[in-house]
């Protein structure tokens, strides 16, 4: 039967989330992912061959917890990088929109804009966009990667008005100053589809998982970002961001 439809990579599943998107979510993290940030804490998604789900298949177990999505939950898709399957991404979410279920897109931005990305960005409810540094000299010293692919979703985004969470990693010693988020705040001024801009905290629960496969980590030693200091930024950034 639905074997023959093309299949996704799938890394693992996280049951009634709150963290990714409004409301309860069911979370999907796809294995694959472009960039090799400094700070990541999920490198075993980064290759390799998780388990094979047909949109039917992946739909079957999305729907199970529509009873728990109230009015603003759904299905959110991650990784990883999601777009990495962007053209599974995009059927997938029209099957959601047939059941009634929202699906946001938590994605670095590092996919170049295919026609197949456009589709999967242009059918999210949602889309969480990771902006990771200001410029793509920081891009590249930080996550083998540029900022290009991130400021195209993000204009893409905004001329097909999809709503944009934006999220940015704040690491101890590398990003966690005032002047950095003057930085961010310009890149991000004059977008009407940005609706949230959250601060994340550098934690160290990910070091463990360098260990075990056998990866150099290359901010071993530094600390988790602190709380306090995280909130201060936070206000700081939602300052600068209304002038
Ligand atoms: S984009 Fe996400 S999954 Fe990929 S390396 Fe960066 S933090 Fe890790």
């Amino acid at each position: 039967m639905t074997r023959s439809q093309p299949t996704a990579n799938i890394h693992s599943f996280e049951s009634l989330a709150t963290l990714d998107g409004k409301g309860i979510r069911y979370g999907i993290f796809f294995v694959g992912c472009p960039l090799r940030c400094a700070y990541c804490h999920n490198p075993d998604t980064w290759s390799g061959e998780g388990q094979r789900f047909t949109v039917d298949e992946l739909a079957k177990k999305a729907v199970r917890y529509k009873p728990y999505f109230g009015k603003d939950g759904g299905v959110t898709l991650s990784g990883g990088e999601v777009l990495v399957q962007s053209a599974f991404v995009a059927a997938f979410e029209k099957k959601m929109k047939k059941e009634g279920i929202g699906v946001a897109l938590d994605t670095s931005g590092a996919v170049p804009l295919t026609d197949e990305v456009k589709a999967a960005l242009g059918g999210a409810e949602t889309v969480i966009l990771d902006l990771k540094f200001w410029d793509d000299e920081h891009y590249r010293k930080y996550c083998k990667g540029g900022i290009k692919n991130v400021l195209d979703t993000l204009d893409y985004c905004e001329k097909k008005r999809v709503p944009v969470w934006i999220r940015t990693v704040v690491v101890p010693g590398i990003n966690d100053t005032e002047e950095c988020m003057d930085r961010y705040a310009d890149v991000v001024r004059g977008y009407d589809c940005i609706e949230r801009y959250q601060l994340l905290a550098f934690h160290t629960m990910g070091f463990s998982k360098y260990e075990k496969l056998g990866i150099e980590n290359p901010l071993a030693g530094t600390p988790a970002m602190d709380r306090a200091r995280l909130d201060e930024l936070e206000k700081y950034l939602d300052e600068r961001r209304k002038k």
